[in-house]
């Protein structure tokens, strides 16, 4: 028996790396699969292709995540189209990397918008048809740099902290109704994301890697799964760190 068979699973920013690799496990798992991009692409028509192999229904969103009304537009689409919403997984995410002196307010406003309001958006449209089902589980990708913090990181690390304190608070809020909601925190995962790092970098931060590999996209998706599923049905309000004891 699969672990979440006949659920209904929406993920954000899903056409590559953590996402992708998530949304493939999930309809591996059973799950019929709702993901969203910036835009329609090979990436996003290839994984599309992919879970519907699978026999699972799968629908694809080109949507900015920062954007409020598009948002609500997903949510009555989702809701007319599939009639419920069992998994909700705020996953799109960018970095502008730049030391604070030279950080633009550009890049500080496109990051918590395309990191922190995304998630307020996401969870504002889907908890409602949450709550009148009286279940579900939330879960949103934070980083390990939300709770220690990274140099050249001000804007990104304060986008991973705020989605902490918000993965709280919902969960106080909506528990009564059966519905979770958690954070996964990341360490250093290898995506396209971090390709942009050059190999000093990269051999920098597997120094300080207990487990002394980098994570894959599949330890993240193998996570979701688990705050996902029947196998963690008393866990909520918690941030799961998934980064080979790299925050230790
Ligand atoms: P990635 O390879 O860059 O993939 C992110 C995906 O999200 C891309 O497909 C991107 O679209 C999409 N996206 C970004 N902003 C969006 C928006 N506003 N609306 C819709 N889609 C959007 O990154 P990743 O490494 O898989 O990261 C996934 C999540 O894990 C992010 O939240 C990231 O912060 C978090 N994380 C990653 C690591 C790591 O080491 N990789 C560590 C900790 C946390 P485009 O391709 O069009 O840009």
């Amino acid at each position: 028996m699969n672990l979440l068979e006949n659920k209904i699973a929406l993920i954000t920013g899903a056409s590559r790396g953590i996402g992708r690799a998530t949304a493939l496990m999930l309809a591996k798992e059973g799950a019929d699969v709702i993901f969203t991009d910036f835009r329609e692409d090979d990436n996003s028509k290839s994984l599309e292709a992919e879970i519907t192999a699978m026999g699972r229904r799968c629908r694809f969103f080109a949507a900015d995540a920062s954007n409020t009304e598009v948002t609500m537009g997903i949510a009555d689409a989702v809701q007319k189209e599939f009639g419920r919403l069992d998994i909700l997984i705020n996953n799109a995410g960018i970095t502008r990397d730049n030391l604070l002196l030279r950080m633009s307010e550009a890049d500080w406003d496109l990051v918590m918008n395309c990191n922190l309001k995304s998630v307020f958006n996401y969870c504002k449209a889907f908890t409602p048809i949450m709550l009148k089902q009286r279940s579900g589980s939330i879960i949103n990708i934070s980083s390990i740099v939300g709770i220690n913090g990274n140099a050249g990181q001000c804007n990104y690390s304060s986008t991973k902290a705020g989605i902490i304190g918000f993965t709280r608070s919902l969960a106080k809020e909506v528990g009564s109704r059966s519905i979770r909601v958690n954070a996964i925190a990341p360490g250093f995962i290898e995506t396209p994301m971090t390709q942009q790092l050059g190999e000093a970098a990269l051999n920098e931060w597997l120094k300080a890697i207990p487990m002394r590999r980098p994570g894959q996209a599949d330890d993240i998706a193998r996570t979701v799964v688990y705050l996902a599923s029947e196998l963690s049905t008393y866990i909520t309000g918690q941030v799961l760190r998934c980064d080979g004891g790299l925050s230790l």
